[in-house]
C-alpha cells in the first residue's frame, strides 16, 4: 500500500521508527513482516540429495514428488497502523490441493475458490509448537500469497488474528527474533 493513500493519522509501515532494544541496546528496525524461507521438511533432506528431491520456487516446494508445501501469510491486524503484521510460513497441503492451485496460478478469480486444509511445516517458538498446525488456506487474488488462518481459535495465534495487536506487540516480537534466547515457550 502506497503511503499516498493512507490517511496522515496512520502511518506508512516504512515510517514506523526503529526503536531502542532493551535486551541488548542496539537500535533495531521494528519490521512488520517475517519470512521463512523454506518448509522444515527442506533441511532434513541431506544437502548432497537436495538438488535432485527437491523442487522450489519462492512460494512452492515438492519434495520426492509425494509431500507438497505452499506459502502463504498469516496477517494480524495492527491497531496503530493500516497495514497488517505479517509472518509467512510453510505448509504442507494435499497433492489434489497442490494441484488445483497450479492450475489456477494465474486464473483470475481464483481467490473465489473454497477454502482448504494445511500443516503448518515451520517452527516459530513464540507460539508454542507450530508444526503440523492446522490451518484454513484461503487463496487469494493472482500475484498474492494465500492466507493462513488457525482453525483452532483458542490458539494465540488466532487469538491475534481475530482481535489484532499493538505496536508495543509489535516491538516485542521483534526482540524475540532479534534474540530468540529470551524466547522461554
Ligand atoms: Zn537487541
Amino acid at each position: 500500500m502506497s503511503a499516498e493513500t493512507n490517511p496522515p493519522e496512520t502511518p506508512a509501515a516504512e515510517q514506523i521508527p526503529g526503536f531502542v532494544c532493551p535486551v541488548c541496546g542496539e537500535t533495531h528496525v521494528l519490521s512488520i513482516a517475517y519470512s521463512v524461507k523454506m518448509p522444515l521438511a527442506v533441511l532434513k533432506i541431506p544437502a548432497e540429495e537436495r538438488d535432485t528431491r527437491i523442487v522450489m520456487t519462492p512460494d512452492q516446494c515438492v519434495i520426492d514428488n509425494r509431500e507438497f508445501y505452499v506459502r502463504g501469510r498469516f496477517l494480524i491486524p495492527v491497531q496503530e497502523i493500516e497495514e497488517p503484521f505479517a509472518w509467512s510460513l510453510w505448509a504442507e497441503i494435499s497433492p489434489k490441493n497442490f494441484l488445483r492451485t497450479n492450475e489456477l496460478w494465474e486464473t483470475p478469480g481464483r481467490e473465489n475458490e473454497p477454502v482448504f486444509t494445511g500443516y503448518i511445516n515451520n517452527e516459530l517458538p513464540l507460539y508454542g509448537e507450530m508444526r503440523n498446525l492446522v490451518i484454513d488456506v484461503q487463496t487469494m487474488p493472482v500475484g498474492r500469497l494465500p492466507h493462513f488462518l488457525v482453525r483452532d481459535a483458542e490458539h494465540p495465534l488466532a487469538q491475534q488474528q481475530r482481535n489484532g495487536i499493538t505496536l508495543a506487540e509489535v516491538e516485542a516480537i521483534a526482540i524475540k527474533m532479534h534474540h530468540p534466547e529470551t524466547v522461554t515457550e
